[in-house]
């Protein structure tokens, strides 16, 4: 951190450029790694070429000319002494001209292409012949228009030349490393070789990051995490909430009492998971994730029981109005017959009823609170909170989870915070990014369950999908229809569920068709879940705002409209919608191409995962692969730091390694350890908290 700016005149465009890039640190410069390289070592004699070559060639302008057929051109021919080669450009300058005029020496580079006229290269760069061949490769870095490359290689270069890159691993830790070549290799030499490789490198090796250079970094990269995550966990340890426990009679065992069903055996055991931590006087930090439908809701309530029984409040906050009123009914109709007030929140509420309601919480009169995003505005007062629940956790922001957790500031106490989700996180990506979280897993569905069949269906046979709508209507099922978020335009996307909103009720007369998006007034979409739930409307076309949580069992049919266009796991949540109750249930995923013609093999490749497999973890893990992990980690939203170099898919190694390797730096090498961190996090480990 050598390079806090002394004098400050205005930054320049491309210095501008550079802190949006986040390059801002010498450190930051150094580890800023190319996306490939050019090779501007050698010059290739036209004799020796092979078509498709990127090249570099040298020779002199023996012919310049400007044609106009069939459209305005630069035909520019270099004679090198072997062949001859055509550089052809279609927009240029007269400094173009001027710098090609017949007599120039010349250096050019681009690929090349043979044929019928000869060699010849579209738009190659070029440049005056003569100066010395670099003997190492170019390197080709991740920029912004507002910065040219050549800026930005001088100042890695600067940067790689002032960073410190001193060793900051352990000699027992470097011992360990994965890979007899990788622990030859220093953080410096690793970075220097990988800015500038020598020409004689297997290209490969650096393109697929296998080389052993990559691979230091990668372990480098991946213990920085582990360290800043643990670090993370051990001062919430360090941290007190209440302890709350069970007792014989209590509400907890009402409640159980009181259920219309029995707990799965995995419902039990997350139970006492949960139960394990609030007995702690250390706040729990725990996500429960389970497949769509697999009984989170009832384990949440479960868990708000003890804290209740132990008189504390319990807050409970999911991500849209209609899944938080869900919630409410549910556990309404669980607890108020025994004797429990639940408040209502949201943003919609009237003032009046608002003020109630915040009334009720302050007072503690009030002993569960479930809403939207309005559980943690400033107005919100608790009295004395200990449990937050989060539903589906990766829809919030980190602001928001460290907002409900400071609902809670008495005696320096802090909430205990249950999250849940029902995108199951892999095994690895649970590793690497939720270090510091504990994990308990419904891994069984509630018994009664009807397997959903699913079928890939062409848009062109849209016809007959209405008519089998209309059969399942006519034996009392009900349908979702639903029209994919199209991110980019929002009006698209209403259009797109508006007009299949009209196409339907064309279609299916006598039968009430429902349309629910997310702009629309929230009093209007509840009235329209309301008549859905209730059974009187046959069919529901939305946008994917029913996509979390809501719950009507008599659904047994659902479509998913352009399903090629959603993320693996948003099908499958989407499918869970259906399969609730007992009557058979189908989930189609109609497909559009843009000609009307075959999809395409990766498109279709996963529309069938989709068919063959209804476990979400199997799902989740497909999608990694297919779309990395910020789909998990709602990184957008949480500004999560993904990992630049490492590879959770392939480098499963390293990262074991790294899980090993940072308890012991922290209790060994603390000084060490807080190097690493500052070097590769620098000001960026503010997410680990939440
Ligand atoms: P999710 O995990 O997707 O949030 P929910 O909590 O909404 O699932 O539960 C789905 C449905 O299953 C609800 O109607 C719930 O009441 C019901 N349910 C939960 N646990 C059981 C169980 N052990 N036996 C039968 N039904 C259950
Ligand atoms: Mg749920």
């Amino acid at each position: 951190m050598a390079d806090a700016p002394t004098a400050s005149p205005p930054p320049s465009p491309a210095q501008k450029a550079m802190r949006k890039l986040g390059l801002v640190r010498d450190i930051d410069l150094a580890l800023h790694l190319p996306l490939r390289y050019e090779d501007e070592t050698r010059i290739v004699r036209l004799a020796d070429a092979r078509e498709g070559d990127t090249a570099q060639i040298e020779g002199t302008v023996v012919d310049s000319e400007v044609t106009f057929r069939p459209r305005k051109q630069l035909l520019v021919k270099l004679d090198d002494g072997s062949d001859v080669c055509t550089l052809r450009f279609f927009s240029f300058y007269p400094s173009h001209q001027k710098a090609l005029a017949v007599g120039a020496r010349i250096r050019a580079r681009g690929e090349l292409r043979g044929g019928f006229l000869g060699w010849t290269m579209m738009h190659p760069s070029f440049r005056v012949a003569g100066g010395e061949l670099p003997n190492a490769l170019t390197p080709v870095y991740p920029t912004s228009a507002q910065l040219p490359q050549a800026y930005l290689r001088k100042a890695v270069l600067s940067g790689l030349r002032r960073a410190d890159l001193s060793e900051t691993l352990p000699p027992d830790a470097l011992r360990d490393l994965p890979g007899r070549e990788t622990r030859g290799w220093t953080l410096r030499d690793a970075l220097q070789y990988l800015h500038h490789p020598t020409s004689d490198v297997s290209l490969a090796a650096l393109e697929d990051q296998s080389h052993p250079a990559w691979q230091r970094l990668k372990a480098e990269e991946l213990l920085a995490q582990q360290l800043s995550q643990l670090t993370a966990k051990r001062a919430r340890d360090a941290l007190r909430a209440p302890p709350l426990s069970t007792r014989p009679g209590g509400l907890h065992e009402r409640l159980l009492a009181a259920l219309p069903f029995a707990l799965t055996g995995a419902q039990r055991r997350v139970g006492e998971e949960i139960a394990h931590d609030l007995a702690r006087a250390v706040p729990m930090h725990r996500l429960l994730q389970g497949d769509v439908g697999s009984g989170k809701t009832v384990v949440s309530a479960l868990a708000a029981a003890i804290a209740i029984d132990s008189g504390w409040q319990c807050a409970l906050m999911a991500p849209t109005e209609i899944l938080a009123e869900q919630h409410f009914a549910k556990l309404v109709g669980w607890l108020e017959p025994l004797g429990i007030t639940v408040a209502w929140l949201t943003g919609s509420q009237k003032t009046k009823q608002k003020r109630e309601m915040l009334a009720q919480v302050e007072s503690g009169a009030a002993q569960l609170v479930v809403g939207t995003h309005a559980v943690i505005q400033d107005k919100v007062k608790f009295k004395n909170l200990a449990l937050a629940v989060i539903d589906e956790q990766h829809r919030f922001g980190v602001a928001q989870r460290l907002a409900l957790r400071e609902k809670m500031s008495e005696g320096g106490q802090e909430p205990h915070m249950l999250m849940m989700s029902a995108t199951p996180i892999p095994r690895t990506l649970a590793m690497s990014y939720y270090a510091d979280l504990d994990v308990s897993t419904i891994d069984e569905l509630p018994p009664g369950r009807t397997p959903i069949v699913t079928k890939l269906l062409s848009d062109s046979r849209r016809d007959e999908l209405i008519e089998r709508i209309a059969g399942q209507l006519a034996q009392g099922r009900q349908v979702y229809w639903v029209c994919p978020l199209i991110e980019e335009s929002e009006a698209l996307d209403l259009s797109n569920a508006t007009a299949t909103h009209a196409e339907l009720s064309d279609s299916l007369p006598g039968v009430m068709v429902g349309l629910l998006h997310s702009r629309m007034p929230v009093a209007e979409k509840k009235a329209v879940m309301a008549l859905f739930t209730e059974g009187v409307m046959g069919v529901l076309v939305s946008t994917t705002v029913i996509e979390v949580g809501v719950d009507v069992p008599n659904a047994s049919l659902m479509v998913i409209e352009h399903a090629e266009r959603f993320g693996l796991s948003q099908l499958h949540q989407l499918r869970g919608r259906v399969g609730r109750g007992a009557a058979a249930s189908a989930c189609v995923l109609l497909y559009s191409t843009p000609d009307g013609g075959r999809l395409g093999e990766t498109a279709r490749e996963r529309l069938r995962a989709m068919a063959d497999t209804h476990d979400g973890f199997e799902i989740a893990r497909r999608d990694l692969e297919i779309r990395g992990p910020g789909e998990f980690l709602g990184a957008r939203q949480s500004g999560a730091p993904l990992l630049r170099f490492a590879d959770l898919a392939t480098d499963t190694h390293l990262l074991e390694w790294a899980r090993a390797w940072a308890p012991l730096m922290l209790d060994r090498h603390a000084g060490l350890a807080q190097r690493h961190t500052e070097r590769w996090l620098g000001g960026k480990s503010d997410y680990l908290k939440a």
